[in-house]
C-alpha cells in the first residue's frame, strides 16, 4: 500500500503553510502554490471580486482543515 507522508509546504505567493496536493499558478514566477492561492487565481480569472473571493475561500474552509496553521 502507498503511503502519503504528509510534508508541509510553504506557499511563495501568500506564504501560508499548507500539506495537501499543491495548485500550479497560472503565473510562471510561483509554479507550485497552495489550494487557496490557486482557487483565488481561478476565480479572478472569470472575475470574481477579492471580497467575493475570500467569501467563497471561507465556505471552503468550513469543510475543509488543511492548514497547519
Ligand atoms: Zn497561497
Amino acid at each position: 500500500m502507498k503511503t502519503n507522508p504528509k510534508i508541509s509546504k510553504i506557499c511563495p505567493k501568500c506564504g501560508a503553510v499548507y500539506n495537501v496536493r499543491p495548485a500550479i499558478s497560472r503565473t510562471a514566477e510561483y509554479g507550485e502554490i497552495c489550494p487557496d492561492c490557486g482557487t483565488r487565481e481561478a476565480l479572478e480569472s472569470i472575475g470574481v471580486d477579492k471580497e467575493e473571493q475570500e467569501k467563497i475561500l471561507a465556505i471552503i474552509h468550513r469543510s475543509y482543515n488543511i492548514y497547519v496553521n
